[in-house]
């Protein structure tokens, strides 16, 4: 069994992990947030563990709700993937800490289906437009995310709850290649035509991440 003090320099670890990963998705920076939460995820059993046996407290794990929240919009499915392998790795009695997490796992892979549906929609077309219904809760999310990004805007053409991709060619902005996940900053029109990635140089599209200007 790990001792106190071991445990508590890894609670404290996690904590770091916590305000980073939050902050960083109260900026906006959602792939900050992300990567940080899936850095941390072997620290989450221990500062259960920690957290129960020391602090009497219920188990708290709040980067795992910025990581199954935000990696669905960012089409960041390996982060899921790596959700998943942490939580199977963890003994019955620390799963059994989180009991809901395998239904979580499971939300977050039809929320990052739904993500990449919605994005075809928009990606069809350069006037193509995106129609979300107030009723579809995920869909809301995943537009409102990227609103943030500043990836979509509200269309001013089709009225209400219609969204536009946000298309200046000259804006600079981060892309991620859809082939091997190497991400770039480059103008938006470049990003948009199809070219060989850097890093694979093969010419899969590249998914548009935010805007860096
Ligand atoms: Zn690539």
């Amino acid at each position: 069994m790990a001792k106190k003090a071991e445990l508590e320099h890894v609670y404290n670890q996690y904590r770091h992990s916590c305000a980073v990963a939050i902050g960083a998705v109260s900026a906006g920076d959602f792939q900050t947030g992300v990567r940080e939460a899936e850095s941390s995820l072997s620290h989450v059993y221990p500062t259960i563990t920690y957290q129960k046996r020391f602090l009497k407290t219920e188990p708290d794990a709040p980067t795992l709700d910025v990581l199954l929240r935000y990696a669905p919009p960012l089409f960041l499915e390996q982060a899921i993937d790596a959700v998943e392998r942490w939580y199977l790795s963890g003994t019955r009695t620390e799963r059994g800490n989180l009991p809901d997490v395998s239904e979580r796992i499971a939300s977050a892979r039809s929320r990052a289906t739904l993500a990449r549906e919605l994005w075809s929609v928009l990606d069809a077309a350069p006037d193509a437009h995106l129609a979300v219904s107030n009723r579809n809760p995920a869909e809301l999310e995943i537009v409102r995310t990227w609103l943030r990004l500043g990836a979509v805007a509200p269309s001013t053409r089709y009225g209400p709850q219609q969204y536009e991709r946000v298309s200046d060619p000259r804006r600079s902005a981060c892309g991620r290649c859809s082939g091997c996940g190497h991400t770039i900053t480059a103008a938006l029109s470049r990003l948009l035509d199809p070219f060989p990635c850097p890093a694979c140089r093969r010419e899969h599209p590249f998914v548009l991440l935010r805007y860096t200007a």
